[in-house]
Formats: structure tokens, C-alpha cells, sequence
């Protein structure tokens, strides 16, 4: 599955962690991220992401339009509820095209617990029928 990872300033931390809690599992996956978010977690865990622009530099606009395309599975976006973003359109953005196309989002650590312990269950496998279905 490809997989988004997004974590403002203050949960860039918490989201390292978590990444580097559930590492065995997101090996098996394609990792994408925003350019700092990205960065971090590879320092932390030597995985190997995708790394588009920092968010408020349009990262957020480059995850949306792989959304768009039906080529994301699933979004971990660690948001910052209590700092005002000055990106805050394309952040609105991208959870409105997570709803667009049905595609599996948390934008904090509890939800996100909840989508990798069921990826790693295969509750995602309708990803693979949809992408089949686009290959028609
Ligand atoms: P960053 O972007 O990973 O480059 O910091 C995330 C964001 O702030 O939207």
C-alpha cells in the first residue's frame, strides 16, 4: 500500500515515534511524505520514503494530487489542532480529497494506531481491488 505521512511542527516528534513503533509493518509499504516530515522519519529509521516539498512550500498539494489520481491508500496526518497553519487551504484540501475518494485518514495518533493495526490485518485490501479495477 502507498501511504502518506504528514506531521506538523509540534507532532513531528510523536509521529517519528510512531513510525518507529509500527517500523515492521510500514517496511512492507511505499512511504511518502512531506520534505521535513520525511526527513525525520528517515533519520530516525533508515526507511526509505518519497519525499515531496515541506507542506507550506505545496507538499500538501502533491499528496493530494497522487489522492486525486486514486494512487494513495491510506493518510497519517499528525495535525497541530493549536497553532494556525499558514497553509491551512491546502490542509482543507487534502482531508477534503481523503473524503472525496474514500481513502483512509487520521490526523492524530489514536486513529492512526487503529488504520496500521488493520492494515497489517488486511482490512485494506479493497485498496487492491479498487487499483485493479483502475487497471481495466
Ligand atoms: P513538513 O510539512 O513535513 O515539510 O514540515 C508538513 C506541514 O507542515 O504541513
Amino acid at each position: 500500500m502507498k501511504i502518506a505521512l504528514i506531521a506538523h511542527d509540534k507532532k513531528k516528534t510523536d509521529l517519528v515515534q510512531f513510525v518507529t513503533a509500527y517500523q515492521p509493518i510500514f517496511t512492507d509499504h511505499e512511504l511518502f511524505a512531506t520534505g521535513t516530515t520525511g526527513l525525520r522519519i528517515q533519520e530516525a529509521t533508515g526507511l526509505s520514503i518519497h519525499r515531496f516539498r515541506s507542506g507550506p512550500l505545496g507538499g500538501d498539494q502533491e499528496i493530494g494530487a497522487l489522492i486525486a489520481q486514486n494512487k494513495m491508500d491510506m493518510v497519517l496526518f499528525f495535525r497541530d489542532p493549536l497553532t494556525a497553519q499558514p497553509h491551512e487551504p491546502d490542509i482543507t484540501a487534502l482531508i477534503r480529497l481523503c473524503d472525496v475518494y474514500s481513502i483512509p485518514l487520521a490526523t492524530n495518533m489514536g486513529t492512526a494506531e487503529i488504520l496500521v493495526r488493520g492494515l497489517d490485518r488486511g482490512d485494506l485490501h479493497w485498496r487492491d481491488v479498487v487499483h485493479e479495477q483502475d487497471n481495466k
